[in-house]
């Protein structure tokens, strides 16, 4: 089972910041309100995940760390299938055979928490007593310290904590009703409470984008036959123009998709300014019918099945709003 969890490790934890993700998901599915994200060393040292969640039962705490029964790796063979398709009910596990992982939870109306842990060769699921308050903490140190040749392939410790903190970001603009606090070495990096307004959910942006890129911008609201566009575009005057500033959700979800990319800026080119590429938080909302974007969970793919429909939905959408401020 052991070597079993290191090969699934090698699919679901390609860095650090794939530890970042699926510990942050796990919180999303518990229902915090509030996640907080220590990191040290790049995360090689050190990644805590904390959240105020529903939490596991203190009889669950070692399931939680187990392959499910029913896991989709029985066989090499199965390795394709789930990488394409996911680790559900994987993650801790494989996390914890290439790492030292401590799992700490409190449901509501315990009187206390439970403590696990497990690292690559040893499990002590025997839970014992931790004054942690309700909800749960996640400790992940020395990724990689039994597989040497994963953790040479580590970049340096300012890369590797950039990765997290872009996907922290990207994280954080999709899930405005959370607060989200990130460090690195003690320092605090991003402290993002909850936002609720749209005062408050631009006071987000402006933390993430940078407070030029909100007083420089367009908010965009716009529906029509079931689909809907909000969010943000700088305008020409919003002078930095990054790639990596382009964010689109779907349904909630951050995906790049060259037919979304080609209407997005041929709007953009066509209305304010040609030869330069937007910047943007977007996010469409449409019926979940009409698009796959489990396609490829690691790949931020989707798939669309009225391609042409979308395309020129966000094309006139975004031609209208921006029409209407052109300078
Ligand atoms: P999955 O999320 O696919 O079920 P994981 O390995 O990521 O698998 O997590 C295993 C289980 O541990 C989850 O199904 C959930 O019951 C529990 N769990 C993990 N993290 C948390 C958390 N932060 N809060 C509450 N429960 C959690
Ligand atoms: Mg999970």
């Amino acid at each position: 089972t052991q070597l079993v969890n290191q090969i699934a490790a090698g699919e679901v934890v390609e860095r650090p910041s794939s530890v970042v993700k699926e510990l942050v998901e796990n919180s999303f599915d518990a229902g915090a309100r509030q996640i907080r994200i220590d990191i040290e060393q790049g995360g090689a040292r050190l990644i805590r995940v904390r959240d105020d969640g529903g939490g596991i039962d203190k009889e669950d705490l070692p399931l939680a760390l187990s392959r499910h029964a029913t896991s989709k790796i029985a066989t090499l063979a199965d390795l394709e299938h789930v990488a394409s398709m996911g680790f559900r009910g994987e993650a801790l596990p494989s996390i914890s055979s290439v790492a030292r992982l401590t799992l700490i939870s409190r449901t509501e109306g315990s009187d206390c928490a439970w403590r696990v842990a497990a690292d690559g060769t040893e499990r002590d699921f025997d839970p014992q007593p931790d004054p942690h308050p309700r909800g749960t903490t996640v400790e992940v140190r020395d990724l990689f310290y039994n597989t040497p040749a994963r953790r040479k392939f580590l970049k340096s410790e300012k890369t590797e904590f950039e990765h997290i903190q872009t996907l922290v970001e990207r994280m954080a603009l999709s899930r405005f009703d959370i607060g989200f606090r990130l460090t690195h070495n003690q320092k605090e990096i991003l402290n993002l409470k909850p936002a609720e307004t749209p005062a408050e959910q631009e006071k987000r942006i402006a933390g993430i984008c940078g407070s030029a890129f909100i007083d420089n911008c367009v908010k965009i609201d716009f529906a029509s036959s079931g689909l809907e566009l909000t969010g943000w575009v700088g305008l020409p005057t919003f002078s930095r123009s990054q790639p990596d500033m382009q964010f689109f959700y779907v349904n909630g979800r951050l995906i790049k998709d060259k037919l979304v990319a080609h209407a997005v800026k041929q709007a953009y080119q066509d209305v304010l300014y040609h030869g330069r590429q937007p910047v943007f938080v977007l996010y469409l909302a449409l019926d979940p019918a009409l698009v796959d974007v489990n396609a490829h969970p690691a790949k931020l793919e989707v798939r669309f099945r009225e391609g042409r429909l979308v395309h020129d939905f966000l094309f006139s959408a975004l031609h209208r709003s921006l029409a209407e401020v052109r300078p």
